[in-house]
């Protein structure tokens, strides 16, 4: 199956601030792909260039198998939802004018909008001016719109800013849904904690260029970062003997009852083994490097290059 967008080498400057340096971004069908990276990274030139609102200095793009910035870019568009990060509606508008009001502009029928209301949640207060509505109302206004004439590719554009816990757990669960519908979902993000669960792939990126990508399984194989082991539980002498401390094996007393290691993932097993037999061990947590961790060793061996060299 050929890739909903795929872009190769992409250099984009903007006078002499070079925004991207020739980065690769592909997404397929029913996959979610987190586009991940401090601010200032690159994200949202990215996406505007898989709009065809910039074309990039070196490099190629294809939307739905077409340049999107050149003459069928037009139609790729329309089977592209796009959520930008800053979102904003006539708010003396009610929600349902809003939202009808953009449908006639992409030709698609007001029931369409009305059942995008009940879809994200927005049905209860469709009658009401959008200026009475909270921040989270409003971005799952953006998520409707982005969603008129059933897009096969979404574009959203941190897309959980602002939103409190509940909002953002439902934002990933219409997210996971079009996902087994089909559609194939970029996800922008500079807030990495919590993201992890909600998409296939991740790209890491940062000055312009890709820093690591694939799922965060490969991510974690590819960086052999430690593991952190949490063991707790009541204990004369540190649960310490045979874990090979010194060999892969970073330990740290946190108080009298609980003892927190870095482990060589290569140790791991034995490590838990050891530590699940000790006597006084009571319980044991596992936590294996997140994605924050993860982009703050790809973005220094950029700076430091793979042998610890300035490249
Ligand atoms: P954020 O998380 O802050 O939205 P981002 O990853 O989306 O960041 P971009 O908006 O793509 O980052 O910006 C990448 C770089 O390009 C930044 O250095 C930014 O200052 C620069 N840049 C983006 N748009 C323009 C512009 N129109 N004119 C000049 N510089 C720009």
């Amino acid at each position: 199956m050929s890739a909903l967008l795929a872009i190769r080498g992409a250099e984009a400057r903007f006078g002499p601030v070079k925004a991207l340096r020739g980065l690769d971004l592909e997404v397929r069908a029913g996959e979610v792909v987190g586009l991940l990276g401090h601010n200032g990274a690159g994200k949202t030139t990215t996406l505007k260039l898989a709009l065809g609102l910039l074309r990039p200095q070196a490099g190629s793009v294809r939307l739905l198998g077409v340049d999107p910035a050149g003459r069928q870019g037009r139609r790729a568009r329309a089977r592209v939802g796009f959520l930008p990060e800053n979102v904003s509606f006539y708010d003396m508008l009610t929600g349902r004018e809003v939202l009808r009001y953009l449908a006639r502009l992409k030709r698609r029928p007001a029931a369409e909008a009305d059942r995008l209301l009940e879809r994200v949640g927005l049905a209860h207060a469709a009658d009401r001016r959008v200026r009475t509505w909270s921040k989270g109302m409003r971005q799952r206004l953006g998520l409707a719109q982005a969603l008129l004439g059933r897009p096969e590719l979404l574009l959203l554009d941190e897309p959980t800013v602002g939103l409190d816990p509940v909002a953002t757990a439902e934002l990933y669960a219409t997210i996971g849904r079009l996902r087994g519908e089909g559609v194939g979902v970029v996800l922008c993000s500079h807030v990495l904690a919590g993201i992890e669960r909600h998409i296939d792939r991740c790209v890491i990126v940062g000055h312009g260029r890709v820093l690591a990508a694939g799922t965060l399984e490969e991510l974690r194989a590819r960086a052999r970062l430690p593991i952190r082991i949490r063991a707790r539980g009541r204990w004369h002498e540190p649960p310490l003997q045979g874990l090979g401390e010194g060999e892969g094996v970073v330990a740290r007393r946190l108080n009298g009852h609980q003892l927190e290691l870095d482990v060589a993932p290569e140790r791991k097993l034995a490590v838990l083994r050891a530590l699940a037999a000790a006597p006084g061990v009571e319980d044991l947590d596992v936590r294996p490097p997140g994605l924050e961790t993860l982009y703050a060793h790809f973005d220094a061996m950029l700076h430091r290059g793979p042998d610890g060299e300035a490249p």
